[in-house]
């Protein structure tokens, strides 16, 4: 602890009473959901199945639970345990993947159960250091199937929990600087028993009680301990460094169809935004749409402009102009190109836009 900064070395002297009164709630209110082993049923010895809480951490990385909740189903019901992924084709899960956004986690998803499949024989190794080393598991998610997984005594830290103990223990520095003090209050209060359940209990709490706007500070197991509580500043925690405004990028699609009404689709490079999923052929996105946008279409063809397609991506807006024109005759698709009928194929979400505008166009 010689780097900790001043204020993580006070202890409060409530500290020691957090996880007691944390998980007693936890075994009240603990939210139901598909991937979890609630308090009742891990008592009476049920165990998680360290292959569902990995895909559902995984999913849940950047994705909110109502959005995973349903396509978790789905990918569980398809490939049941982390061999049957292994054996599925990339395409297969890219395809499943479509709309949850931040498609290298599908690739991930993908490599992740080879390497276990293969190399630990369909089992996920038990501690955080090994977890670590899987393709696509960082040390959040690590931590997290360690704890839920395997109670496994890992500090987790997620969104939901930075914002509990910043509010807990007042904590002045900035995200995301404030981690390393945020673990240090942790390690104080992180029970060596039942590691998962606290886990999932602080997630809980963030989630449902210590919202970011308006927390329920009437309703919160561990309002005693609150120091923003007491002096009515929940909402000042946790302090953040003011965000640079996303920038915009602009580029053109173009949607080509056939006699047959399908749709021309190409698959995106391996590396980058959106790699490897399938989009509408068109320009590179930039600050400016400078230079003849057509050089990029598939085609020769009567292009029309039938609208727009904007999305927001993590670190820039989209705007997309959409062009639609028929295949003019004699028109040959390159190898990397498809066509696909456009209720039939599996986009992201900026591209079920684009084909949307074509549609209303
Ligand atoms: S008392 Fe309020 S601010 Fe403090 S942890 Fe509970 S809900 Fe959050």
């Amino acid at each position: 602890m010689e780097n900790v900064p001043s204020s993580a070395k006070k202890k409060s002297p409530a500290s020691r009473s957090v996880s007691g009164v944390l998980l007693a709630w936890y075994d009240r209110h603990a939210r139901e959901l598909p991937w979890r082993v609630g308090p009742k049923a891990r008592k009476s010895g049920e165990r998680p199945d360290p292959y569902a809480v990995w895909l559902s951490e995984i999913m849940l990385q950047q994705t909110t639970v109502a959005t995973v909740a349903p396509r978790y189903a789905e990918f569980l019901a398809r490939w049941p345990d982390v061999k049957a992924m292994a054996a599925a084709p990339l395409d297969d899960i890219l395809g499943q993947w479509a709309g949850l956004g931040y498609y290298a986690r599908a690739r991930n998803l993908h490599k992740c159960a080879v390497v276990v499949a293969e190399e630990h024989d369909g089992v996920f190794p038990d501690t955080e250091e090994h977890l670590r080393a899987l393709p696509g598991i960082g040390a959040y998610t690590a931590a997290a199937i360690a704890a839920i997984a395997f109670d496994r005594r890992a500090i987790v830290i997620d969104g939901n929990i930075e914002r509990v103990v910043s509010r807990l223990y007042e904590i002045a520095t900035p995200l995301p600087a404030a981690k390393e003090e945020i673990k240090v209050r942790l390690e104080e209060i992180w029970p060596a028993k039942r590691s998962g359940d606290f886990a999932q209990g602080l997630i809980d709490l963030g989630a449902g009680i210590c919202r970011p706007k308006a927390p329920m500070c009437l309703l919160c197991p561990v309002s005693e301990n609150c120091a923003a509580q007491k002096a009515s500043r929940q909402e000042n925690f946790p302090v953040k460094v003011a965000r640079k405004a996303k920038p915009t990028r602009v580029g053109a699609v173009f949607a080509l169809t056939n006699a047959k009404g399908e749709m021309l689709f190409e698959r995106r490079p391996e590396k980058g935004l959106l790699g490897g999923m399938l989009g509408l052929p068109g320009t590179e996105w930039k600050e400016n749409l400078n230079g003849d946008v057509f050089e990029s279409a598939p085609a020769k063809a009567k292009w029309q402009k039938t609208g727009e397609a904007t999305h927001t991506f993590t670190h820039f807006h989209l705007t997309l102009d959409v062009y639609a024109g028929a295949a003019p005759k004699g028109f040959r698709r390159s190898t990397d190109q498809q066509w696909i009928r456009p209720d039939e194929a599996r986009l992201p979400t900026v591209m079920k836009k684009a084909v949307k505008a074509v549609e209303k166009g």
